[in-house]
């Protein structure tokens, strides 16, 4: 067989049902999805048009980040460490600054830091989403996009809840795109009501989209589900909108009826530590929740909440925090914590058929991590090397549906520098603003 490109030599760790790892192996890709994969020597009925080296590399599937809004990275790093931070600074700056040629700027800027740090397909939530599906698309990137939907007037509708008619249309726009599937968003309990949560939960079906909100995240929200209904979770059962389509991301205050409820309706998990840790919440049940049967996946955040949009600090700290709750060393392995980051995203994006493994059939979204560095030698665990040692610059290459994003370390789908210039003017654009709310949230 004739194949488009042979990855050949280093340790290809499949994250199959097999838990195959092939230490050295060889990968086969012909357009965009693996045709072959195994130990070497490369069975000589198969010849390539390119070869790549990876000896001294781990090759792996991409990471999945089941949760972002990329958009947000013109204001990464301001206003850290307020309280109400959301209602009193994240709300009123994104109403005065957010405009689709920033979102369209941040997302490209974003999309090249995941890509970066090993990233191939993102589940992103935010205003214009549109134009974080053409970032997307123009660079290559896999995604999920979510029109946001809340009760107020938002930078992209004037009046509430428009983003409903946005979220469909972008759905129907871009049906059928090898790379971009479209969600709705309702941004949280708290900023949508019962009867607009019954509304989605129908058109989802009836669009056959799957549905993206922050679940049990904050104290004011479980103050105000809890002494009515028991808890967010029980509350949001009435409207019909925990399902198989519902990708709840944070669930974090939940009791031990939540869990077994999010698993009886079959709801996926975007589970988000490090930008959790940072507001001061509590650690969601991850470990029990996927004991329990739910699909987990692993998220940044945005960069506000999670600051680098890079998966490998989250897949480290996944374990050490679950570890932390349960008071237990024993669980959550570094292979399952890999195996979370990658097959479980893919299963809480409804794409585990498609990618989220290094098998013949699925496409090929790969990351090449070179492991000849001083924070990883040596190997006597591939897992352990990959989920607690690595680094994003460690990542060599990445291939995203046959085609490489990045290549011996430099972007393809874009200049860097002129990334950084164009998010920086955004970031400059912003400053008086940003200024003027830090300075009232301080004053308060
Ligand atoms: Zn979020």
């Amino acid at each position: 067989m004739e194949c488009d490109l042979l990855i050949e030599g280093g340790a290809i760790l499949t994250l199959d049902a097999r838990w195959r790892v092939f230490d050295p192996g060889y990968l086969a890709v012909k357009g965009s999805r693996i045709v072959d994969v195994g130990p070497l020597p490369v069975p000589p009925t198969l010849s390539a048009a390119k070869v790549l080296d990876a000896s001294q590399c781990l090759v792996m599937p991409g990471y999945v980040n089941t949760h972002t809004h990329i958009a947000m990275s013109p204001f990464r790093g301001a206003a850290e460490d307020m309280p109400d931070r959301l209602t009193r600074f994240i709300f009123p700056l994104e109403k005065a600054m957010v405009r689709p040629e920033l979102v369209y700027d941040a997302s490209l800027f974003t999309i090249a830091e995941m890509v970066r740090s090993g990233t191939t397909c993102f589940a992103d939530m935010y205003y214009f989403e549109e134009e974080v599906a053409h970032a997307a698309a123009d660079s290559g990137m896999r995604a999920l996009v979510g029109e946001t939907v809340v009760d107020f007037a938002a930078p992209d509708c004037s009046a509430p809840y428009q983003g409903i008619d946005r979220a469909i249309q972008l759905a129907e726009s871009w049906k059928g795109h090898p790379l971009i599937k479209a969600c709705i968003a309702p941004h949280a309990p708290y900023t949508v009501d019962e009867g607009h949560l019954a509304q989605i939960a129908s058109l989802a079906e009836q669009h056959d989209i799957p549905i993206m909100m922050h679940v049990a995240e904050m104290d004011f929200e479980h103050a105000r589900f809890a002494p009515e209904h028991g808890s967010v979770l029980r509350y949001l059962d009435r409207t019909g909108i925990l399902s198989p389509r519902l990708i709840a991301t944070h669930m974090l205050f939940l009791d031990d009826a939540d869990i077994e409820l999010a698993a009886k309706r079959r709801v996926k998990v975007a589970h988000c530590p490090v930008s959790n840790a940072k507001s001061g919440r509590p650690i969601c049940p991850a470990w029990r929740l996927a004991y329990a049967g739910a699909a987990v996946g692993l998220g940044t955040d945005g960069p506000l909440s999670g600051n680098t949009m890079d998966l490998q600090t989250v897949v480290s700290l996944y374990p050490k925090l679950q570890k932390t709750r349960e008071h237990r060393r024993d669980i959550v392995s570094a292979r399952e914590a890999l195996w979370t980051a990658t097959q479980g995203g893919a299963r809480v994006l409804g794409l585990e058929d498609t990618i989220g493994s290094l098998e013949a059939g699925k496409e090929a979204d790969i990351q090449i991590v070179e492991i000849n560095d001083f924070n990883c030698l040596p190997v006597h665990d591939w897992y352990a090397t990959a989920v607690y040692a690595l680094q994003a610059q460690n990542v060599r290459d990445v291939l995203i549906a046959g085609r490489f994003l990045l290549q011996n370390r430099h972007l393809t789908f874009a200049a860097e520098e002129e990334l950084k210039a164009r998010l920086l003017l955004h970031a400059q654009r912003s400053r008086e603003m940003i200024a003027a709310l830090q300075t009232s949230m301080v004053d308060r």
